[in-house]
């Protein structure tokens, strides 16, 4: 996506955070009462809602289990459950593309982009990818945590009663996250900086990469990428040319890489490929004995177990790398 759209998605958000603002509902939601409907798009985004708006919400997720939500479109139901939700919330950064899913989600009258929010209110935070906005923004959990503050504004505006009850929600879970955010980042960065170097599916982990793999003299010279890299881009896409293979393979014989890592809603061809062009040039690369989660949470059960799970991951396959 071009920054030129970008700008259109802030000004959608903006426009509907002033819309918001303008239709401040008297609620009636007390204990025993209607909920109030709370649709994400995604798992990520639906855990930090759920644990921020507690048992005043009902909670729901669109795209469950290991399904690519760049390239989602409506299956039947889902027209019905966005329509049926008092709020909607999504990542934006144009990562939800499909087009029947951002139709539906620009017709909301109450759908926020929990992306646009950081990028209008933190734009030096966001990643670009030759040009394009990156939208895996939950991969750094200090960043992610920033998603609090549009959650409890918007369900306080819905449900003014439940305000303070939000609120304090949120700081707990605001803390239990950078809480986590400097643990992994300590456990990460024991391993020693010569094999922190990742290749996986998909350009997924820019912001993990930046957060937890960045060594200080990287971030000031500005050198940190180096330490990522993935045959496919920011949307998986099985339509690869031998150059982009070929930068794979070049790539991982540079930095002698041992171990690649495939990601549990994206297919291992490429990977495949890679790790075949190795071989005819003799190079011993192997891919790890479990997946990482880029973009689902897979049978984590919780945004912080998914980021635990491809920190462990990746300590453990690090450790044994030759
Ligand atoms: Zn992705």
């Amino acid at each position: 996506m071009k920054k030129g759209f970008s700008l259109v998605g802030i000004v959608l958000v903006v426009g509907l955070m002033i819309t918001f603002l303008g239709s401040k509902e008297k609620s009636s939601i007390v204990e025993g009462e209607k909920k109030l409907v709370v649709l994400s798009t995604t798992a990520m985004i639906s855990d930090i809602v759920e644990q921020v708006g507690g048992e005043r919400i009902q909670a729901i997720v669109l795209i469950q289990g290991a399904i690519d939500p760049h390239s989602y479109e409506l299956v039947k139901g889902d027209d019905e459950k966005i329509e049926g939700a008092d709020l909607v919330f999504f990542n934006g950064l144009h990562l939800e593309h499909g087009a029947s899913l951002q139709y539906k989600l620009s017709s909301h009258p109450y759908a926020i982009s929990v992306g646009d929010y950081i990028l209008s209110k933190y734009p030096d935070c966001i990643l670009y990818e030759e040009g394009q906005l990156d939208p895996h923004i939950w991969m750094d959990i200090s960043l992610w945590a920033k998603i609090i503050d549009p959650i409890v504004e918007a369900l306080s505006l819905k449900d003014p009663e439940g305000k303070e009850y939000y609120e304090e929600k949120a700081n707990l879970v605001r803390g239990k996250m950078l809480q986590f955010h400097l643990t992994l980042k300590e456990q990460l960065q024991k391993v020693p900086e010569s094999r922190r170097y990742l290749v996986t599916s998909h350009d997924a982990f820019g912001y993990f990469t930046r957060s937890y793999l960045a060594t200080e003299e990287d971030l000031i010279a500005d050198t940190w990428r180096k330490r990522v890299a993935a045959p496919e881009g920011l949307a998986p896409d099985g339509q690869l040319g031998v150059m982009d293979l070929q930068k794979i393979v070049d790539y991982l014989a540079k930095y002698q890489i041992g171990v690649v890592f495939p990601e549990s809603n994206v297919s291992r061809d490429s990977l495949k490929k890679i790790i075949f062009a190795c071989k005819e040039k003799h190079l011993k690369i192997r891919f790890s004995q479990n997946p990482l989660y880029g973009d689902c949470m897979g049978a984590t059960g919780s945004y912080l177990d998914m980021i635990e799970h491809n920190g462990s991951i990746l300590v453990k396959e690090w450790e044994c790398s030759p």
